[in-house]
């Protein structure tokens, strides 16, 4: 990698997402596999957990689109799609099951407003909305909470993924990023 020296490489388990088998096709943001894609060694909070640690980083180097009360907005590393992102209570809670009135409310208010914003800017068909709870169900972080919004546009489940276990994304993460924070709105939506 001859660009290391020139770029700020994390490891991927700095960056927020559940680390799949499959490849991508656009590069700058491959270099963090290089550290191996880690998950959290245990399902304890702090530096061990990427969505503990994501909060403390400045918005572009952790991928944040927006900062809440109690939860905030972050691209995932691992997209199925271009513009798919994850709404986090800061908290360390695992289950849906634990967060307060105010995280639940927020995790919901972030995620409608996060397909407000993504609509306006990437104008997608549609959307897959949900968390997974509990590794059995696909969560690749279990310990910490993320509800996933992932836009959709017709065709983009191609054959691909499943002829090549690779996806084509076409928009790079930091530049989505950039994008969606600044179409963010200023002022909280109901
Ligand atoms: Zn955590």
């Amino acid at each position: 990698m001859t660009s290391s020296d020139e770029v700020e490489v994390e490891p991927a388990g700095a960056f927020a997402g559940d680390p799949d088998g499959l490849d991508r096709l656009w590069t700058p943001h491959r270099m963090v596999y290089i550290g191996g894609q880690d998950k959290p060694a245990d399902d304890a909070p702090g530096d061990g957990c990427p969505f503990c640690r994501i909060p403390a980083l400045p918005d572009e180097q952790g991928l944040v689109v927006h900062r809440g009360a109690v939860a905030y907005v972050v691209m995932n590393l691992y997209p199925y799609n271009s513009g798919h992102l994850l709404v986090c209570p800061y908290r360390h809670v695992a289950d849906y099951t634990d967060l307060t009135e105010a995280e639940v409310a927020e995790v919901a208010a972030l995620t409608r407003t996060a397909m407000r914003v993504v609509r306006d800017v990437m104008a997608p068909q549609g959307f897959n909305l949900g968390m997974n709870q509990g590794q059995v169900a696909g969560a690749g972080i279990q310990a910490h909470l993320h509800q996933h919004v992932v836009p959709r546009w017709g065709g983009d489940a191609n054959f691909l993924p499943v002829v090549a276990r690779t996806r084509a994304l076409p928009a790079l993460l930091g530049d989505t990023r950039a994008a969606l924070a600044a179409a963010w709105p200023a002022t909280p939506e109901v």
